[in-house]
């Protein structure tokens, strides 16, 4: 499919599903998992800090690197493709259509673009990192502000129970109930967008070819090639700005 045809779809879609991974937020400057092991934390592999068993051994020592991470994410900001994915889900529900956002980042910048306030779905599949889950009654809430979540740490909840990051760890099984949400709009997804993500982290890169089989429009944006890319109906080489600039125009 071309650029042209592309745009056309796009305006006619009823149903729109999109994934985006790290990719997406590179722009914003935040490291991936691997560049984020630099400095202190040269010496530990993420597999052992995101893991239950990293967090039952040294949950202090856990908690220090999410609260580093969680001190990046704020200090960055959204950037025009978390921006224009917000006026595509404004334009899609104005025009009575359906919109469903999955991400795999933990980074929470679509929330803070203003992702799900024009009436579509956001779903953050692996958690956020501005958030932490209460240990005991699974409670979700924000973590105290960047200047002073070093000074308590690991955090507590409001009824007094350890937080614990509220991140999908390594081994963990995502949220029955995000993945069957997420699984549902690229079922039923007439177009569906790939943004910034290699298309190796499994169940959530299953997604895509949920919508391919029913013989629907695909559209990666990625400037690398990706496994999805022979598969799909356009593989647009940009970065995420410029490709979601040259589809919404
Ligand atoms: P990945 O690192 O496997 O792949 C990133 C993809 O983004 C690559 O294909 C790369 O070519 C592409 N990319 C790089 N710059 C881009 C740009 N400017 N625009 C568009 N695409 C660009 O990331 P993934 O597929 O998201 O999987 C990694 C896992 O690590 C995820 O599960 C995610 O939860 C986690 N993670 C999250 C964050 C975050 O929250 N920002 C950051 C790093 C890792």
């Amino acid at each position: 499919m071309e650029l042209e045809q592309a745009r056309e779809v796009l305006q006619n879609a009823r149903r729109l599903a999109i994934l985006t991974g790290a990719g997406i937020s590179a722009e914003s400057g935040i490291a991936t998992f691997r560049e984020a092991q630099t400095g202190l934390w040269a010496r530990y592999k993420p597999e052992d800090l995101a893991t239950p068993a990293a967090y039952q051994r040294d949950p202090l020592l856990v908690w220090q690197w999410y609260a580093e991470r969680y001190q990046m994410v704020q200090k960055a900001q959204p950037n025009s493709a978390h921006l224009a994915l917000v006026e595509l889900e404004r334009r899609q529900l104005s025009a009575g259509g359906s919109f469903v956002l999955v991400t795999q980042n933990v980074d929470g910048l679509h929330s803070r673009a203003g992702s799900g306030q024009h009436g579509g779905q956001y779903i953050e599949l692996h958690g956020n990192l501005s958030t932490g889950r209460d240990e005991i009654t699974g409670a979700i809430e924000n973590l105290p502000p960047t200047d002073k979540i070093g000074q308590n740490l690991p955090p507590h909840s409001t009824a007094g129970n350890r937080l614990r990051p509220n991140v999908v760890w390594f081994g963990e099984q995502l949220s029955g109930a995000a993945l069957t949400k997420a699984r549902e709009a690229f079922v039923w997804a007439d177009l569906a967008l790939v943004i910034g993500t290699s298309g190796l982290v499994y169940p959530a890169a299953g997604l895509a070819s949920q919508t391919l089989q029913n013989g629907n429009y695909l559209i990666e944006i990625n400037p690398q090639e990706t496994e999805l890319s022979e598969r799909v109906s356009l593989s647009l080489r940009q970065t995420a700005s410029a490709g979601l600039a040259m589809l919404l125009g």
